[in-house]
């Protein structure tokens, strides 16, 4: 698929087609712009005929506006493959939090994105395709764009599919591209230590976000499967790792459960753990899923939780639940696969 290629290999591949050398550039900022084949004027029938297997395909089956101004689109892929992604609106400009795999293997008991298991890896193109989307809604150009910031916050763990998540991330802040710095790009795992390491080794910047949820390990290991494979201990060693190779502050997020990780021991412990690092902590009042028994604080305690931690000396805010009444808000993303 052409959003898989970087402009030097679509360069190769015009080339392979025995097509002018200029065609490529054409292709590409045609893609980056969302447009569709039959949209793209400066480009002849014959050409069109030529890479029509291969333009960016996809169906929008669902576009849901919530009351706050989040949208939430569904995109099918031509093998029957759902994927959601967010769109949020902030003061500074808008951020698109895409999904990197088709449903997810991690088996967080709290989240809706795994509830159906992995069904498969996305391209780094079908997750560039969902940045582009909200990019041609804005109705923005390349050089002018109202699109700020990207989040691998969706469904799947950006980790478990390295390659083409760290392909997508060249393509998106490539700078004959959408250009978008990698400091406006996170990216949340739940804290596959080896890949942490490998994001670093490549020399990737993007702001590092992990879903810590529980300050020791016991207690991880009953909400999060992938805390049998590594321990609390081994994903900080990772996350100061990270942090020395690219002085990038590490976020990590706690979504808040109703009588599960939320008394005044649990935050205690976090701040214990945490300290003396160059850190910030979200918290999340758990949202509803509705197959899932568990259920969020209150955004009041949730506000209390967050100033004791100020006052053990860690950075920390209560972040912000948009998109709740359209299913947009943290882990409430699905795996949607279209019935044959
Ligand atoms: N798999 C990655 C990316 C998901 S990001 C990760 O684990 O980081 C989505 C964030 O929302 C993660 O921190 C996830 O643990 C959290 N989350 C999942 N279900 C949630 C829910 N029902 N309410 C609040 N946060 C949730």
């Amino acid at each position: 698929m052409i959003l898989d290629m970087s402009l030097q290999e679509l360069s190769e591949y015009i080339k392979n087609l025995g097509e002018p050398a200029y065609r490529a550039k054409q292709l590409f900022e045609a893609c980056l712009l969302g447009k569709k084949l039959d949209e793209i004027s400066n480009l002849p029938k014959s050409f069109k005929e030529k890479i029509e297997k291969d333009y960016p395909k996809f169906e929008v089956i669902a576009h849901l506006k919530s009351k706050d101004e989040t949208q939430k689109v569904a995109l099918k892929f031509p093998d029957g493959s759902i994927v959601e992604s967010v769109l949020l609106k902030y003061k500074y400009g808008y951020t698109v939090c895409v999904s990197t795999q088709v449903g997810c293997r991690m088996g967080c008991s709290f989240c809706a994105s795994t509830l159906n298991g992995l069904k498969r890896n996305l391209s780094a193109g079908e997750i560039l395709a969902q940045v582009l989307f909200f990019n041609h809604i804005l109705c923005c150009t390349l050089k002018k764009r109202q699109l700020t910031n990207v989040v691998l916050m969706g469904c799947g763990d950006p980790l478990d599919n390295f390659d083409n998540v760290t392909k997508f991330l060249k393509l998106v802040s490539c700078k004959d591209g959408l250009n978008i710095s990698q400091r406006n790009i996170s990216l949340s795992t739940c804290g596959i230590v080896p890949k942490i390491y490998q994001l670093a080794d490549d020399g990737f910047s993007v702001t590092l976000t992990i879903s810590l949820h529980a300050s020791n390990d016991e207690l991880r290991k009953k909400i999060m499967p992938v805390a049998n494979a590594y321990k609390i201990e081994e994903i900080l060693k990772a996350c100061d790792y990270y942090f020395e190779k690219t002085g990038r502050r590490i976020a990590f997020e706690y979504s808040l459960i109703d009588g599960v990780n939320d008394s005044e021991k649990d935050i205690r412990q976090l701040a214990s753990i945490l300290k003396g690092r160059s850190c910030h902590v979200n918290l999340i009042p758990l949202n509803s899923v509705k197959e899932k028994s568990l259920i969020g604080v209150s955004r009041k305690r949730a506000y209390v939780l967050a100033a004791e931690l100020e006052k053990l000396g860690i950075s920390a805010t209560v972040r912000r639940t948009m998109g709740e009444d359209i299913e947009g808000a943290c882990g409430q993303l699905r795996n949607r696969v279209e019935k044959k």
